[in-house]
């Protein structure tokens, strides 16, 4: 940090000259240390250069203990986490994650350092990369296009595009579903995506766990294939309970009485 250099007031001049006081007024302002040298010649001058380089250099801030990147930087959270029932089920679900629409091929990059743990396809979240980080963390990146090249055990540093977006899965047009999880809880990434914390005390676990009961009626652009006619066959009392992609799925059923 640069010294004061603020020229004391004029008024400063009237007061008694000591060399002590001389040296306050050099180690301050160097104008004024010249000054002031002209009328108390012959003492000796403190060198200013010498008075600012005493002035030690506060020590860099270290750097946070946890930093996560926004895996699609400038892209709006289309569907929140929390309870949410989509438009052919019967009852809502946790949404473990955040879904951010953008088109298909832009580049996903993963949100903090780490080692790709997982990747494959599944029914529900179609092409998938899954990343431990330290501490328990882990990301997941879903409904993918092309994975780049990423294999379980590769090391990745944050923000390196590891695939991109697709519409692979069950999912209801070209986007992503991120998750945060820790130690197997998911939370909501809201709270993490381009936030750093300075130490493990800072992470925001409890309020990113938080579930609100309100469950929100999904809006998507469209219906996965073959759903409507599975739910019209449901409705007409020859609907069978189905299971989603994770097991977790809750799907409730009520077979109309005949
Ligand atoms: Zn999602």
């Amino acid at each position: 940090m640069a010294p004061d250099i603020q020229a004391p007031p004029a008024r400063n001049l009237t007061l008694p000259l000591t060399l002590g006081f001389a040296v306050a007024i050099a180690a301050a302002s160097v104008p004024a240390a010249r000054a002031l040298a002209d009328l108390i010649a012959p003492a000796p001058i403190v060198e200013p250069v010498a008075a600012a380089s005493a002035t030690p250099q506060p020590p860099a801030p270290p750097p946070p203990a946890y930093a996560f990147d926004a895996p699609l930087p400038g892209r709006e959270v289309a569907s929140p986490f929390g309870l949410r029932q989509l438009p052919w089920e019967e009852g809502g679900r946790l949404h473990e994650g955040v879904d951010i629409a953008a088109p298909s091929g832009t580049a996903v990059k993963v949100a903090a350092d780490g080692i790709v743990a997982r990747t494959g396809t599944d029914p529900g979240y179609g092409r998938f990369v899954e990343v431990r980080h330290k501490d328990g963390f882990t990301t997941l990146y879903a409904h993918l296009g092309r994975n780049l090249g990423m294999k379980k055990g590769v090391y990745v540093k944050r923000g390196t595009p590891i695939a991109v977006v697709g519409d692979s899965g069950r999912s209801t047009g070209s986007h992503l579903h991120f998750e945060i999880s820790r130690k197997g809880r998911p939370l909501n990434p809201a709270h993490f995506m381009d936030k750093t914390f300075a130490s493990a005390d800072d992470l925001p676990l409890k309020a990113a766990a938080r579930v609100p009961r309100k469950v929100r009626l999904a809006q998507v652009s469209r219906w996965p294939e073959g759903m409507k006619e599975k739910v019209a066959a449901r409705r007409a009392g020859k609907g069978q309970v189905t299971r989603g992609e994770d097991g977790r799925v809750r799907v409730r059923i009520e077979v109309a009485a005949s």
